[in-house]
């Protein structure tokens, strides 16, 4: 199929690992241009390589996306970099914790990571995809939004709000050939997940592969997800190809989430 991605510039958030690591890879491998941001320089500057090695445009900007100056200078280096058309954003997930007893602060932090950057980024790019007649946005947010996830009550909750956001979005742009959607991943084998997975392991005093065979006991594909599989789903989200699909969070999660739509 052909995608209609080669030659478009693209902005990729959280692109240091992970999902959005991925999903800037894929771009590049379908001809995308790519701004890659996260806040490791290092690993940054080695994807920006890898792009390079397959014959791909990359630059990356070092940035923090929860500080206050961050989707400036992130917009900033989009302008120097070129009119931004497909635009992934992606952060970190919030820290663990249940509703009841989390603080203002927990909230603010959440929602500074999760929620007002992706928006302030949207409205800076959404000028020029306008005035070219054609933008894609796709937002990382989690199998949450269909069915929310025990002790994630902060990812639990800003996802919602930015599911709520893009939906509303996503029918003010259409007319202007702007789609925006969601991938909501469900369990993805990234470093993150590694991470804490070994850390329930050592919680529980338990071997890791135990926590592995419990969570793949509940997911009817048998095993978690690789980043690719989450990233050729937002690869066709924000291609040309996606032209009438607009408005949708699609749940990449090996049958996980039981909820009929
Ligand atoms: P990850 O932690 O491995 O990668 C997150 C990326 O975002 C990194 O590049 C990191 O540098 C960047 N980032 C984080 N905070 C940032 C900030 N303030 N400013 C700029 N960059 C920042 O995460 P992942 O596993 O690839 O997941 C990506 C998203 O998908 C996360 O929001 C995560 O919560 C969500 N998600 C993941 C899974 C999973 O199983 N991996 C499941 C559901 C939802």
């Amino acid at each position: 199929m052909e995608l209609g991605i080669r030659g478009r510039t693209a902005l990729v958030t959280g692109a240091s690992q992970g999902i959005g690591r991925a999903i800037a890879l894929g771009l590049a491998r379908e001809g995308a241009r790519i701004l890659a941001v996260a806040r490791n320089a290092e690993k940054l500057s080695s994807l920006v390589e890898e792009i390079r090695q397959l014959g791909g445009d990359a630059a990356y900007l070092a940035a923090d996306l929860s500080r206050e100056d961050g989707p400036r200078k992130v917009l900033e280096a989009a302008e120097a970099f070129g009119e931004i058309e497909l635009f992934l954003a992606n952060t970190g997930g919030p820290p663990p914790g249940q509703a009841e007893g989390l603080g203002p602060e927990a909230w603010q932090g959440a929602f500074k990571q999760l929620f007002l950057p992706m928006v302030e980024l949207t409205s800076g790019l959404l000028p020029a995809m306008k005035r070219r007649g054609y933008g894609r946005i796709v937002f990382i947010t989690s199998l949450a939004v269909k069915e929310p996830v025990e002790n994630l009550a902060l990812s639990n909750a800003i996802r919602a709000g930015v599911t709520g956001y893009l939906k509303t979005l996503s029918r003010e742009v259409a007319k202007f050939g702007i789609t925006v959607n969601a991938v909501g991943p469900g369990y993805t084998r990234t470093e993150r997940v590694e991470q804490l997975f070994a850390h329930r392991a050592r919680e529980a005093g338990v071997p890791v592969e135990e926590i592995y065979r419990d969570l793949e006991g509940q997911i009817p594909a048998g095993r978690l997800g690789e980043p690719d599989e989450v990233a050729s789903v937002a690869v066709f989200l924000l291609s040309e190809a996606a032209s009438y699909l607009t408005g949708q969070t699609i749940i990449v999660d090996g049958g996980y989430v039981r909820s009929l739509l």
